[in-house]
């Protein structure tokens, strides 16, 4: 299991049964969102979510018509991203998780490379989407 939080603690949650996905998203609206270069998520099925604390805290909004995104309000970390495309998954900041081993993180592309921050160079060799995984719509 793996356990993560807001900054300020008050929201926590935890995963049960791994991560089946991940990626770093460069989209204009993540690099906002996160005050960020990038975002980097992992997701899991919902029925493997929990959350453990802070429930009153957490608030959510739609940063887009499918994505809702949800963030503290008190410190306001942003860690939750869900997508209607695939409502049975739900996305974590990898950044908010306590103590995880690289291993249990499956990342293995670039997201929405076509609206990189100008002043990021990317410096792996994981796939390269120039939008959104093909399983998300393209
Ligand atoms: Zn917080
Ligand atoms: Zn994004």
């Amino acid at each position: 299991m793996v356990e993560g939080s807001c900054l300020c603690g008050k929201v926590r949650f935890q995963v049960e049964g791994g991560f089946v996905e991940g990626h770093h998203c460069h989209c204009s609206r993540c690099r906002k969102a996160h005050g960020a270069a990038f975002a980097t998520y992992v997701c899991t099925p919902v029925s493997g979510f929990r959350l453990v604390a802070g429930e009153a805290e957490l608030t959510s909004y739609r940063s887009s018509p499918p994505v809702r995104r949800s963030f503290c309000r008190t410190c306001g970390s942003s860690f939750l991203f869900e997508h209607d495309a695939v409502p049975e998954l739900m996305f974590v900041a990898v950044g908010t998780l306590d103590e995880v081993l690289p291993s249990a993180l499956p990342i293995d592309a670039h997201c929405f490379v076509g609206s990189k921050a100008s002043w990021w160079t990317i410096h792996d060799e994981l796939t390269r989407h120039e939008q959104q995984r093909p399983e998300f719509g393209g």
